[in-house]
């Protein structure tokens, strides 16, 4: 048995999540790590923020998912816990993509351990749109995966208090009842339509954080060499991966610096990507 087995083998594990990211996350972490992994049912996860920000979200991506973690070991009074949280925006370089973020924590109280799993995807709907009539919603819905990934809409894209706001609709009855409604209402006769970044809505979102549990597990099975903590973890990458033909460095990784969060022991990995060479695509001076 090895040491990381010892830490987590048998023990509960809160999974403290709404929104059925369980259909995911579940069966990895009990079959890599031996865990018992339990959703609590009066844990509200809303009350820590919303994507359709009636609620707003306190701190950083890592700051929320860390919070919850605490508070919901707080309330079950159990020692170990894994949470997840969601963050969407542009892709600083391709302007009309949207990016993913999905960012996975697990906590354990006893051996004051955490570790961060994450994944980056382009593979999300994620988007929102103004219409003035029923038909533009629709063509709106037809490129957000509409009804596999549901929609929200509401008056304005910063909801107020008393404001009508339809969330997970899935159904284009639903859909136009809801936009007929809300351009009735609005002062400018528009209604606010949005994809519904909630996971049970979002089979997409659903996928990247299913890969972010992975990236999770990964981290806590890789062990520290010399004491056999979990999550020995890269701190620094190192560019400079030589060019195949003129053999002068260029910007891509050459080595990656792994470190230990308990004993600080660091070890550092030539050649992440198992190439020993850089195409000279990437070389400024053969293609510059
Ligand atoms: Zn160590
Ligand atoms: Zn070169």
């Amino acid at each position: 048995m090895s040491q990381t087995e010892s830490w987590f083998k048998n023990r509960v594990c809160i999974l403290a999540t709404m929104h059925k990211k369980e259909q995911v996350m579940v069966r990895p972490l009990e079959a890599q790590l031996q865990m018992q992994v339990i959703i609590p049912q009066a844990f509200n996860t809303d009350s820590f923020g919303t994507f359709s920000r009636e609620i707003k979200r306190m701190g950083t991506q890592l700051e929320a998912a860390r919070l919850k973690a605490q508070q919901v070991l707080e309330v079950t009074g159990e020692s170990l816990a894994v949470t997840s949280e969601g963050s969407f925006f542009p892709h600083p370089i391709l302007p009309y993509c949207a990016c993913d973020r999905e960012l996975v924590l697990l906590l354990d109280k006893t051996n004051d351990i955490e570790i961060v799993g994450t994944e980056i995807s382009l593979e999300t709907n994620y988007s929102h749109t103004s219409v003035k009539t029923v038909s533009e919603a629709l063509a709106f819905a037809e490129k957000a995966g509409f009804p596999s990934h549901g929609l929200i809409v509401m008056e304005s894209p910063k909801p107020q208090k008393n404001e009508m706001i339809f969330k997970g609709i899935v159904t284009e009855e639903k859909l136009i009842n809801a936009v007929t409604k809300v351009m009735e209402s609005s002062p400018k006769k528009t209604a606010h339509v949005e994809t519904d970044m909630r996971a049970m809505y979002n089979p997409s979102r659903m996928k990247v954080i299913a890969q972010a549990t992975h990236n999770l597990i990964e981290k806590i099975l890789n062990t520290c060499p010399n004491c056999n903590w979990p999550g020995f973890d890269i701190i620094e990458t190192i560019p400079g991966l030589t060019c195949e033909i003129c053999h002068f460095p260029t910007d891509l990784i050459k080595s990656e610096i792994y470190q230990c969060k308990k004993c600080n022991f660091q070890q550092t990995k030539d050649f992440p990507n198992g190439v020993k060479f850089a195409d000279p695509t990437y070389c400024n001076y053969c293609n510059p």
